[in-house]
């Protein structure tokens, strides 16, 4: 045992021991560098153009090659393949003054071309393997096609479906959002000197899926307790991993944009948290400052340097006007010299100084990008991603025979399935529902199809819910005459597979909605298959939470897909069928109106709660028309086979001071297959020197079970699992009671007490 401490002690000093001299060698070659650099080349690093290959916002045009030379630029983006990527970093190390290479960005954000479920669905695996195997394949297939950075991971909290950026995050909950970012991280960096890792960069830093009204880019505004406890944390996961960058978001925070905020960008990121990397600006961050009425863009960009932003994402500010500040006095050389070694040791690490075409293997690009392996696994990983809402009688899965008719605008839709954010996809090589129903069938069974509507009844809302990726394209038949013909489809099928639900684009940016129904148009779809008495089966398509109880109490099995990705088809058809059996969990609460929203498990008591399973008591927290439950809670998921959860078993039921507490229970597979089940562990704290939460999540794990095998969880609990940020700007636990909670979703759960002494 001595033995091995000894030898783990010696690896660490060894290793701590080459980090130091990697740094000290690191930053002479950056001081030596930056001593031959003009005060002109040194704002050309923090300058961060588009390249218009791929547009995520207005587009600003600008002589690209020209400013290279010239040392005007420190990276690109949305730029794709190697050829060109190659021929622009070679402006830039042959014919600029300095030759300093470029780093080269992009969203990557759920994989490159082999596409994956959207983040949000992604989360519902709750399997942080699977989403660090996403993140290296997407790792990989970008390295090997010149890119070295990716925007990415999203990990902002929201409890606002509305708002359609829900789809690129993780969902409601900051604990698992802390471990899902390090996941990503850590699969995106890995160890950064080998070629088929990449920068990180975490985001929307911060709040940002805290906008008022659930509108994009909306104000947020909120206690400093709310932020450290509920929607800091998965930033700090990705900066605990070791993240090598930072996005400041669009938001304004308290009065001040993120990307002005020092209390945000300098205070926590960087002396709270340790970040040692560089900030980037979102698309034109610092020039909206002058519409959030802080100024002109000399004095927003002054801001944004002094509050700790390094690069300047399209809006050239920096680049414009930062040498006037200096001046005036209204920046230091100091401020700017912090930046500039910020992103040159970015570049370093990346190891761009030694081989600027590090990432420019024309080679790799052929055979790493889209191949097999990588679909095969995006297939694997769609499948552990879609959550199962209800199955009544068993009717999913299907049998492989007789006559199956998919129906709906979403069914036989190829361009749909990657999701928003996928901007590298090869959009005509995903595959649609039909497509991968088909190839799993073969001729075991029938497939027939039928639009049946179209996305929704106003031509003008389709139009600009699709207007920035891909649109459906639109029936110019009548509504009636679509029902028809989808009825007439389905009249021989022994099921009817609804495909309904929201287009890629109704979520992401820009892509709030102020009403979560699936469309009009669909839903009366959906109401005429449901008449013909065959079994229904609603396949879910969406980036956010729906409003579906009507579907819910009306329709007898549910499977939600997200976007699946690329090979979202096959997924689909492997679930379905029975092949993979079903485990996802949703990683947000869904309500039952927009008016509950925003609706989250982990809410504060009141002081006049209403009690579980009652609806309306007069002077009590709750509404005269809705109920306070969701349709589904947050953890909720169903499987083709059945669990059973034991009592909670706890080491101790009287912890004193330090003293770990184990908490653990038997999880039993009660039915008659194999399955997964994500055992979730809440802890309420009944008492404390503030309010505190009903339920808060403190840890989960997935497990597999044969059918009839039981298995033991347990969870170690620390007092770090009671701590939280207190009115006082402090941060502790107090003694007293607590509620020990486990179960398979966060509204049905076993439950044990105890009481923790200090
Ligand atoms: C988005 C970012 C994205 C950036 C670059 C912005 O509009 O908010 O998430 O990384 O564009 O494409």
């Amino acid at each position: 045992m001595l033995r091995r401490i000894l030898i783990g002690a010696a690896i660490f000093f060894s290793f701590a021991a080459n980090a130091q001299q990697n740094n000290a060698k690191m930053n002479a070659f950056v001081k030596n560098l930056m001593s031959k650099m003009t005060l002109d080349e040194k704002l050309g690093q923090l300058n961060l153009p588009g390249s218009g290959d791929i547009v995520t916002g207005q587009a600003k045009s600008s002589d690209i090659g020209k400013k290279i030379r010239e040392g005007k630029v420190g990276g690109l983006f949305n730029i794709k393949s190697v050829e060109k990527i190659k021929e622009v970093q070679r402006i830039a190390v042959e014919e600029s003054r300095l030759k300093i290479p470029l780093i080269f960005g992009m969203d990557v954000i759920h994989g490159y071309e082999t596409v994956f479920p959207i983040p949000l669905g992604l989360s519902c695996s709750w399997d942080t393997a699977l989403i660090k195997r996403s993140a290296q394949i997407a790792a990989k297939e970008a390295s090997a096609d010149g890119i070295c950075w990716t925007f990415s991971p999203m990990v902002d909290i929201s409890r606002d479906p509305r708002w359609g950026r829900i789809a690129e995050g993780s969902g409601e909950d900051p604990f698992l959002g802390y471990y899902i970012a390090q996941a990503m991280v850590k699969g995106y960096q890995g160890d950064l000197s080998k070629n088929y890792n990449i920068m990180a960069c975490v985001k929307h830093y911060a709040l940002y899926g805290a906008a008022e009204a659930g509108r994009d880019y909306n104000t947020t505004d909120m206690s400093l307790q709310r932020m450290y406890n509920e929607y800091l944390p998965p930033y700090k996961g990705a900066v605990d991993a070791g993240v090598g960058s930072v996005m400041a978001s669009f938001n304004d925070v308290n009065g001040i944009p993120a990307t002005a905020n020092k209390f945000l960008q300098t205070d926590v990121l960087r002396k709270q948290w340790g970040f040692k990397g560089f900030v980037v600006t979102d698309y034109t961050g610092i020039n909206e400052m002058t519409a959030h009425g802080l100024g002109d863009l000399q004095t927003v960009s002054a801001l944004a340097l002094k509050a700790g932003i390094d690069m300047d994402m399209v809006g050239e500010g920096f680049l414009t006007t930062l040498k006037q500040s200096l001046k005036e006095g209204k920046v230091t050389q100091a401020e700017i010299d912090n930046a500039c070694r910020l992103i040159l040791e970015a570049k370093y690490k990346l190891g761009l100084f030694d081989n600027p075409y590090k990432y420019c293997d024309a080679n790799r690009a052929k055979t790493e990008v889209f191949n097999e392996s990588n679909r095969n696994e995006a297939r694997k990983i769609a499948a552990d991603c879609f959550v199962l809402l209800k199955n009544q009688n068993n009717i999913l899965p299907l049998k492989k025979t007789g006559t199956i008719a998919v129906v709906g605008p979403l069914g036989n839709n190829r361009e749909n399935m990657p999701g928003t954010w996928s901007v590298a996809a090869n959009f005509d090589k995903a595959v649609s529902l039909v497509d991968g129903l088909r190839s799993v069938l073969g001729n075991s069974a029938k497939i027939v199809y039928a639009k049946g509507s179209n996305l929704d009844a106003d031509s003008a809302f389709e139009e600009r819910a699709g207007m920035f990726g891909k649109s459906l394209g639109r029936d110019n038949r009548s509504a009636q005459q679509m029902i028809d013909e989808a009825l007439d489809v389905s009249k021989d099928a022994d099921v009817i597979v609804a495909a309904l639900g929201e287009s890629a684009e109704m979520s992401g940016e820009s892509s709030s909605r102020s009403n979560l129904n699936i469309p009009g148009v669909q839903e009366d779809l959906l109401k005429a298959l449901l008449k013909t008495g065959k079994p229904v089966v609603l396949v879910l398509f969406t980036g956010r939470p729906l409003t579906i109880k009507w579907e819910n109490d009306n329709v007898p099995s549910i499977l939600n897909v997200w976007f699946g990705g690329s090979e979202a088809g096959y997924a689909i058809a492997d679930v379905l069928f029975g092949d993979v059996n079903p485990s996802g969990k949703l990683t947000t609460t869904w309500p039952q109106n927009v008016g509950q929203v925003p609706l989250y498990y982990s809410h504060k008591s009141t002081g006049r709660p209403l009690q579980e399973g009652h609806w309306f008591e007069k002077f009590r927290s709750n509404y005269l028309d809705v109920s306070n439950d969701p349709v589904y809670p947050f953890g909720y998921g169903l499987s083709y086979t059945t669990f059973s959860y034991g009592d909670v078993k706890l080491s101790t039921t009287s912890p004193k001071g330090n003293q770990p507490v184990s908490a653990s229970v038997e999880v039993t597979n009660t039915g008659n297959k194999t399955g997964k089940e994500v055992v979730q562990l809440y802890i309420h704290d009944l008492v404390g020197a503030n309010t505190r939460p009903v339920k808060e999540l403190k840890g989960f794990q997935k497990i597999e079970l044969k059918p009839g095998e039981t298995k033991t969880v347990s969870f170690t609990i620390t007092t770090k699992d009671l701590t939280y940020y207190h009115f006082d700007n402090t941060w502790g636990w107090e003694p007293g009671e607590f509620e020990i909670m486990i179960g398979g979703n966060s509204h049905d759960v076993k439950l044990a007490k105890l009481n923790w002494t200090k």
